[in-house]
């Protein structure tokens, strides 16, 4: 038996080359050259990833052999006791990616081939079409749809309710105010103008970004039925699950659900009953491509599809490691795509392209993306307080953003 390849280092790059700031993973092998990376972005908490990388996995993963990602996964997920994190998960996702990207690397496969071939050449994507009023967000449909997207997410004043004519209490506090009655009527009103505007072979989604009471959600899936999304994104927050029971007893607008969730049981039980059409958790928040693996065959006995989320505080290395889930499993839906910059091409080496609405893999081994660490570097991460996820109701009450 010749010796085994082993872990030499663990590296954490941080990097910001847009508005996200990035957390990727270096594992560097005993084999002189060979390398793994893996996306550990939790933005909003990039520097509590960074130190629980450094300081607790990797003392604990030098010198183990880079062939046991199973092992390696299960006994860092249990290692410190307390599990289901998003930090923590995160952090175990960056070196698992690694260690699949290496895998794939010394067999000279993809990790879509290590995981049992492709089912497609190429994925489906869905991007995002914003505008501050109906028109707008009409025009940018129609802008995506010339470049040969099909899938239009449609959203109008960012994620909606922002801007609406709300009284405030005296002496409110700053923040990012929305309605969210407001945003019932708006969206609706925008989403019927946008079908009519771009018809019925165009696929339309929209995100509700667990915006409402749960009763409204069940009203606004109800009322958003006729116009016939491809699905209806984040109607309920984790915490209210619960409630998509009821969504589902009456009406059949197609759900998607899952970016937010860190254990097991926030998406078992949606599965097993049947009360969601895609499920699309974050890859690394989820813990990296070893439980994707595992829910996505769980949720194909249960004909549901996937929909991986896909934003720009998603690395370049996580959309790579995406695109070789999505190529994979039988039971694909969608998936999110964010657009990247040209920096964001010079910086990771091999990020996959988009034409005609697919997004294409190239022909590289493991994740088949590079970054270029010096250029990366140019681009530190800021240190900022978070603007956007200051959210409030009309009455300054905080909510989730
Ligand atoms: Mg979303």
């Amino acid at each position: 038996m010749p010796n085994p390849v082993t872990i030499q280092d663990v590296k954490v790059i941080l990097t910001q080359p847009g508005k996200s700031r990035l957390c990727i993973v270096k594992v560097i092998t005993s084999e002189p050259g060979l390398y793994g990376l893996g996306c550990a972005t939790f933005t909003q908490r990039i520097f509590a990833v960074a130190a629980a990388i450094e300081r607790h996995l990797r003392p604990f993963l030098l010198g183990r052999d880079v062939d046991r990602i199973e092992e390696i996964w299960n006994m860092s997920m249990v290692h410190g006791y307390w599990r289901n994190g998003p930090v923590l998960n995160n952090a175990i996702s960056g070196v698992d990616q690694a260690l699949w990207d290496i895998k794939g690397k010394r067999a000279g496969m993809s990790v879509c081939d290590l995981l049992g071939g492709k089912s497609r050449q190429a994925a489906h994507v869905y991007v995002h079409a914003d505008g501050r009023d109906k028109q707008e967000v009409a025009e940018n449909a129609r802008a995506f749809m010339e470049q040969g997207y099909r899938f239009i997410r449609v959203q109008m004043g960012g994620y909606g309710g922002q801007g609406s004519p709300m009284v405030k209490p005296r002496q409110a506090p700053a923040g990012a105010y929305f309605d969210p009655r407001h945003y019932c009527r708006q969206m609706l009103d925008m989403i019927a103008y946008v079908r009519e505007e771009v018809g019925e072979a165009i696929e339309l989604l929209h995100d509700v970004h667990e915006r409402l009471a749960p009763i409204h959600a069940v009203e606004f899936a109800k009322d958003v039925e006729r116009f016939k999304l491809f699905f209806l994104e984040d109607a309920l927050a984790p915490e209210d699950i619960a409630w998509f029971r009821h969504i589902r007893r009456q009406c059949a607008t197609p759900l998607a659900m899952g970016e937010l969730f860190n254990n097991p049981h926030e998406w078992q039980l949606l599965i097993q009953e049947r009360l969601i059409d895609f499920i699309r958790m974050h890859i690394s928040q989820m813990g990296g491509i070893t439980p994707a693996r595992n829910v996505a065959i769980f949720a194909d006995m249960y004909g549901i599809r996937t929909a991986w989320h896909g934003p720009s505080d998603t690395s370049p290395v996580g959309h790579a490691a995406n695109l070789q889930l999505d190529l994979w499993h039988p039971n694909f839906g969608v998936q999110e795509w964010y657009r990247p910059s040209e920096l964001d091409y010079e910086i990771f080496p091999g990020l996959p392209v988009v034409e005609e609405g697919y997004l294409y893999p190239n022909c590289k081994p493991g994740l088949g993306i590079d970054i270029n660490e010096s250029l990366a570097a140019k681009y530190p991460c800021q240190e900022i307080v978070e603007q956007w996820t200051q959210t409030r109701l009309p009455d300054g009450s905080p909510a989730r953003p």
